[in-house]
């Protein structure tokens, strides 16, 4: 073979996942100079996108910057608004209400977190306020103020994290106008047959409805729920994790624009799933998650609309899923990315993340036509061992509940759960402390929100906190308490901060 290299590359699929994985790609092979491979992407406009996806996580903003897209200007393009964490309300029980914020819980004390230290001062002083008056991110969101953390010292100023809510649609937009103005050409076309290489079964081409035949070194599989080539030509097996989340059903509504402009998703558990809320500038985006053997799809789409407040702007969709993934995302020179490669319900917004690390772990291990199976093999273990962690976080969310007051939580409360999440729970139930089995999924503050909101307090905790003196202890978190409230009092109301530096057109 005289040039390996990958010289033309077809992504199929213009959803959030095509044109996220078209951006970097084009980004590349145009500083890599003219025609140092054609990236072509084939989309149908008859089938069309999910449309849903809207709240993100904080590495988005990563994504972006390696992209060279301005915050600001991609904030006012895609009706955005930013995201600190999220608001989960009647979770662990009935009227329950904790945030899962981006940051931790103050500044680590002695290298010990600081929640292990709240967790010693709460067995010594009375009446010790919540851990959540620790969280910066948690007292924004309630108070409703953004700013951007400043850099500099840790400081209660700059103890957190933001992501953003935007429209999925002119997310994608935007980023097909980048990626179209790097060298991307886009084919709007519906793909009917995949021809495979008669010697080793790889994909030659894809040939549309009016006979057109598109070939390619390497296909990238963003065709969404209907998996196409990696579920379609490559046959590789969906493994189906219905058994631990059930929900397999959402309607999705737009309602007005609420005041004040909260800088958070909210979720609300509901009788037979839960509901979302992220608001937008021009709208807010309301959907309910629920599990179809628990409620028809009429009672549930009349539960999203009792749960709104504000007026619908149209009549709920509803949307169909399975909870699971491919057990290999790259087979031969398919690479599946986005809803092609599984699904995780929305419950913490970790789709759109697992698109972003799914199109950077290919960039890291990039083939060139002799697709060594071990760069195939080492991105199907990271991607596995990603999904399997955040179907953990999401698993835990119904499990450690003590809600039983409908079927779904009863059968919940029952369902057996992975040996992982086994292991995590009982981890941090008796010794307070938490596994990261995966480095890049949710850290450990994270964990702690989940074990802290959902009610379970640890039987101990990390010995060798105990050695601080506990009125010098008491008087540090009396002092970042009030630094904290300080310094969230002198921040602008979100919906201001928007207004005055994001404001898209034409809110
Ligand atoms: P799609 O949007 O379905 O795009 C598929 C593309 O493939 C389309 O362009 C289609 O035209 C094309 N295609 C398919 N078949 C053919 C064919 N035969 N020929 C040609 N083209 C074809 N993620 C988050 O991160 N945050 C959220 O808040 C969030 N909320 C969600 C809520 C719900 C209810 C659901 C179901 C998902 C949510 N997601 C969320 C996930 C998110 O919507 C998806 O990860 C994201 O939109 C990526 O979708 P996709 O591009 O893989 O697929």
């Amino acid at each position: 073979m005289s040039d390996p290299s990958i010289r033309k590359i077809v992504i199929v699929g213009g959803g959030t996942a095509g044109w996220m994985a078209a951006a970097p790609l084009a980004q590349r092979f145009a500083q890599a100079g003219q025609g140092a491979c054609e990236i072509v992407l084939i989309e149908s406009p008859d089938i069309g996108t999910i449309g849903v996806g809207e709240a993100t996580l904080p590495p988005i903003r990563a994504y972006n910057q390696t992209l060279g897209l301005d915050g600001a200007e991609f904030v006012k393009r895609t009706q955005g608004s930013f995201k600190l964490g999220i608001e989960f309300r009647d979770w662990g029980h009935v009227g329950n209400r904790f945030f899962h914020g981006f940051g931790d819980f103050g500044p680590a004390i002695d290298t010990r977190a600081p929640w292990q230290h709240w967790l010693s001062l709460q067995r010594q002083v009375d009446g010790l306020p919540s851990y959540e008056d620790w969280s910066t991110p948690t007292v924004m969101a309630r108070r409703n103020r953004f700013t951007p953390p400043e850099g500099g010292a840790p400081s209660a100023a700059n103890a957190y994290s933001f992501a953003y809510h935007f429209d999925a649609g002119l997310y994608a937009a935007c980023l097909r106008e980048y990626a179209m103005a790097r060298g991307a050409q886009r084919i709007e076309g519906l793909i009917v047959n995949v021809e495979l290489r008669p010697d080793d079964g790889f994909v030659a081409a894809v040939k549309l409805e009016d006979g057109r035949r598109i070939d390619g070194d390497l296909f990238i599989d963003c065709s969404g729920f209907r998996a196409l080539l990696i579920g379609g030509a490559m046959q590789s097996p969906f493994e189906d994790w219905s058994a631990l989340l059930p929900c397999n059903s959402a309607q999705a509504v737009p309602s007005e624009r609420v005041e004040p402009l909260t800088p958070y998703t909210m979720s609300t558990a509901k009788a037979a799933g839960w509901q979302w809320r992220i608001p937008l500038q021009h709208r807010t985006g309301n959907g309910h998650v629920y599990c179809s053997h628990f409620i028809s799809d009429d009672e549930a789409a009349s539960t999203l609309l009792a749960g709104l407040d504000s007026k619908a702007l149209d009549a709920p969709r509803q949307l169909r899923f399975t909870t699971g993934r491919r057990k290999q995302g790259w087979v031969k020179n398919v690479v599946a990315i986005g809803l092609a490669s599984g699904f995780l319900e929305p419950l913490e917004s970790t789709s759109i993340q697992l698109i972003m690390d799914g199109v950077g772990r290919l960039i890291q291990f990039f083939p060139d036509q002799q697709f060594k199976p071990h760069l195939a093999a080492e991105f199907n273990r990271r991607m596995a061992l990603q999904y399997e962690s955040i179907r953990d976080f999401i698993v835990l969310h119904y499990k450690l509940t003590d809600r039983r007051d409908a079927e779904l939580w009863r059968y919940c409360a029952a369902m057996p759960i992975p040996d992982t999440l086994a292991h995590q729970i009982e981890l941090f139930r008796s010794a307070g402390r938490v596994a990261i089995l995966d480095p890049d999924g949710f850290a450990e503050p994270s964990w702690v929100s989940l074990f802290f909101g959902l009610g379970l307090r640890p039987e101990s905790y990390d010995p060798f906190v105990d050695h601080i003196d506990a009125q010098a202890l008491l008087q540090h978190f009396v002092r970042l308490r009030q630094a904290i409230t300080q310094t969230v009092s002198g921040m602008p109301e979100h919906g201001d901060y928007v207004a005055r530096h994001v404001k898209a057109p034409s809110a």
